[in-house]
């Protein structure tokens, strides 16, 4: 089969500079150096729905979760008991924890030394990085509710800007390894789905859609691609094999 010729497939190579987030094995870019990003967009696009979609419906759970531990579950004025306490319960309550706003110390290279063992409290993890961008960019700090953090953190007018700092790749793996913790607690991961259709590139069956995200990923090649990407590549290929029958 012909692979089908996309408009500008070259756009989404891994050329160029690596991008500054470790847990990330990206190039940066053309487009994405001439804005002068340290990271590569995926990455941007990730911390935005991290931040923006996935950890406010995460503290939900988590809110949840507590709320059953201190009040006991019960369904029909029947108490439920457990023959154990439920697991992660620790886990649970240290991310909901408080933190203050000098928790921790920033130093000159943007790393995070933190003051205390065990898992950061989710609002321990946001605090210095708004508090990163409030003292850069001069403004008063948001309300400290973890929600309002994530979600000034992670709105794409600042991202843009963030994209820019040189501490923008470890902001990205320290939110990361935020979310691993957070799903390994709740057990509630993004959802993966398979899309049937050949990547465009390597035609590899391997096309993967995740909840919230924008991008249909390859696992192969680790290419991306936007729905209507996909949509006009699927029409190429139909018209390409329509030209090869006729
Ligand atoms: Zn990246
Ligand atoms: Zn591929």
């Amino acid at each position: 089969m012909n692979r089908p010729s996309m408009t500008n497939p070259e756009e989404r190579t891994h050329h160029g500079p690596p991008c500054r987030a470790a847990s990330c094995h990206r190039g940066l870019l053309e487009h994405e150096l001439a804005k002068q990003q340290v990271v590569c967009s995926r990455c941007l696009h990730l911390i935005n729905v991290w931040l923006h979609v996935e950890l406010p419906l995460q503290i939900v759970v988590l809110e949840g979760s507590r709320q059953r531990e201190t009040t006991g579950a019960s369904s029909g004025g029947r108490t439920v008991y457990r023959t154990a306490p439920l697991p992660g319960r620790d886990d649970v309550l240290n991310l909901l924890g408080p933190a203050a706003w000098s928790d921790r110390v920033r130093d000159a290279h943007g790393q995070a030394h933190a003051d205390q063992h065990g898992a950061v409290p989710i609002a321990g993890v946001l605090i210095p990085w708004v508090r990163l961008v409030c003292e850069e960019r001069r403004w008063n700090p948001p309300a400290l509710a973890p929600q309002v953090l994530a979600q000034w953190l992670g709105r794409p007018s600042l991202l843009d800007w963030t994209s820019r700092r040189p501490w923008a790749g470890d902001m990205r793996d320290e939110l990361h390894e935020l979310m691993r913790t957070v799903r390994s607690v709740t057990r509630l991961r993004p959802q993966r789905r398979p899309v049937p259709q050949p990547c465009p590139r390597c035609d590899s069956l391997t096309l993967v859609e995740t909840d919230h995200q924008l991008y249909i990923d390859c696992t192969t090649c680790e290419s991306m691609y936007t729905p209507a990407e996909l949509a006009l590549a699927a029409r190429i290929t139909a018209a390409e094999l329509e030209a090869g029958v006729a």
